[in-house]
């Protein structure tokens, strides 16, 4: 019988999530959808040394925040809790206690002094020491002190570990959905620890122990645990588990934007983008580390985004929506070679998704910024006050349609769209030399003129500047037109500039054309 999918994401709260850790999330937040299976969300924090306060509300914020939901959890509790380890910590000694009896792993008490001693005297020998098979013998283990001296060491309550004790010269073979048969010899590796006298177990045993009374089916996580799985494996033989040992999956590392490496936090800093999905402010340091979110991300530019940074459709498709990944994720199609974190790619995908927003979303957006720069926006056009510190929501929203389509974050709405709101304040003198040349004046004059005797429409105005006027005299069309430009937005940017006209309004154009005619009207040369 097919068993039921059930995925956990297992984060240690030793500090902010990294996108890799989301993008983990995320892989297997898809793979139980697809399947109709569980999702869960446990804690994993018996290394009390790194735990951080506030790195699990954190994650939990971080992934609803991106619509990554969970079934079961520390947050939303479940049949198969408590899912924090550390309120796990009375379970875990049995299992110890149970590898011991059936000889897969044996006490040790050696000191950290003689530990670090030995690594001193093989590297002496320019040789690198391992707790292994190799070195086991010569250590004060369980497997060379007299059963008595360990009943008495215990007893009078030494410190101890409790290692696993590895088969010696067996090819332990690792199946990964994505990698394959990853196999690797027993003797290579060190007897990790699996349990501590304070009584807590390390994340070994307790991944293990809690994988599988949890059910777990499939293990789906980061490259960096594969080292560890031909341990995870051996200990679901030790237990007798074989039978139900979930399915493992390795992803592919996430890596800098140029070169190899694995993509750190530093990165982030250094190259201007937030590798955290949050805004961070460490507790002990009070460092800032930026998250998308304050960043002006969309999540779902983020979901989709990373979903596409080591997985790919098979297909052209870029855009998906969490719905369309669920139906088309397959971890087959999961590469085995890291995947390059591209910064220019991430502000695509938010462009696109800006402009998958209604105008009135967007306006909410620019709303605060207005707010910010002395304009308040009121609902209806007869409680404006006079033009420029008042303006309507309606006018906000058709700004906003007009512009979007130049924006990748909602933070550059105001620099985008200033001019429609508030009258130059400067013309940039680079722009005012190269188009306002000599009778400059007399030609804002005249099409002062224009839009006093024209109606005031888009193709009238057109016929009557562009047509009738410059074209007729073969006056020079990008000086006259830029120089209305700079008139009117101070610089020559912006949007076609009588589709700008028409928004702004006659008096607003007539205005801001009378004044610019005034203040530079002196310096024409
Ligand atoms: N607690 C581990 C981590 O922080 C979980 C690894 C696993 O999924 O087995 O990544």
């Amino acid at each position: 019988m097919e068993r039921q999918v059930r995925v956990r994401f297992a984060p240690s709260p030793t500090g902010p999530l990294h996108i890799g850790g989301v993008r983990t999330a995320l892989y297997n937040y898809l793979f139980a959808r697809q399947s109709g299976g569980k999702m869960i969300l446990r804690i994993e924090d018996t290394d009390q040394t790194r735990f951080v306060p506030g790195a699990e509300d954190y994650i939990i914020e971080a992934l609803t925040w991106l619509g990554i939901e969970f079934d079961e959890g520390v947050h939303v509790g479940g049949p198969f809790g408590p899912y924090r380890q550390s309120d796990r910590k009375t379970l875990y000694k049995q299992y110890s206690d149970q590898l011991l009896a059936d000889g897969w792993a044996y006490y040790a008490f050696d000191t950290p002094q003689a530990l670090d001693a030995k690594r001193k005297e093989y590297e002496a020998q320019k040789k690198t020491f391992q707790y292994d098979c190799r070195t086991r013998g010569e250590m004060e283990n369980s497997l060379t002190l007299s059963a008595d001296e360990v009943k008495q060491r215990i007893e009078r309550g030494d410190h101890y570990v409790v290692r696993f004790k590895f088969p010696e010269h067996i090819d332990i073979t690792v199946h990964d959905l994505i990698r394959g048969e990853v196999t690797m010899n027993s003797d290579l590796l060190d007897d990790k620890v699996l349990f501590k006298s304070d009584g807590m177990p390390t994340y070994h045993l307790a991944n293990i122990v809690d994988d599988h009374l949890m059910e777990i089916s499939h293990v789906i996580r980061g490259e960096e645990w594969l080292p560890s799985a031909p341990l995870h494996v051996m200990l679901y033989r030790a237990f007798g588990w074989e039978e139900t040992m979930p399915k493992f999956a390795h992803l592919p590392l996430l890596l800098k934007p140029e070169g190899n490496g694995k993509l750190s936090k530093r990165d982030g800093d250094r190259l201007g983008f937030p590798v955290f999905p949050l805004d961070w402010h460490d507790p002990q340091s009070g460092e800032l580390s930026s998250g998308y979110r304050e960043k002006g991300y969309l999540p779902g530019a983020v979901v989709n985004m990373l979903a596409l940074l080591g997985w790919n459709p098979g297909t052209e498709q870029e855009i998906f929506s969490m719905e369309e990944l669920i139906k088309a994720f397959d971890i087959s199609h999961i590469s085995k070679s890291g995947a390059k974190f591209n910064v220019e790619k991430s502000k695509w995908f938010n462009h696109e998704y800006m402009q998958m927003l209604s105008d009135k979303q967007i306006a909410e957006y620019l709303k605060p910024q207005l707010t910010e720069h002395g304009i308040s926006v009121v609902e209806h056009p007869a409680q404006v006050a006079d033009h420029g510190s008042q303006v309507t929501t309606q006018y906000v929203e058709k700004v906003c349609a007009m512009m979007k389509n130049r924006i990748n974050f909602p933070s550059e709405l105001w620099e985008t769209t200033f001019y429609f709101f508030e009258a130059p304040k400067e013309y940039n003198p680079a722009d005012l030399k190269k188009r306002w040349k000599a009778g400059m004046t007399t030609h804002m004059n005249k099409i002062l003129e224009i839009l006093d005797t024209v109606p005031f429409e888009h193709d009238a105005l057109h016929k009557a500047i562009l047509d009738d006027y410059i074209v007729a005299n073969q006056f020079n069309m990008g000086q006259i037109m830029n120089s209305f430009r700079i008139a009117l937005i101070g610089k020559t940017v912006g949007p076609d500039l009588l589709t700008f006209v028409m928004v702004i309004g006659k008096e607003e154009t007539v205005n801001r054309l009378k004044k610019a005619v005034e203040t530079i009207g002196e310096i024409e040369v």
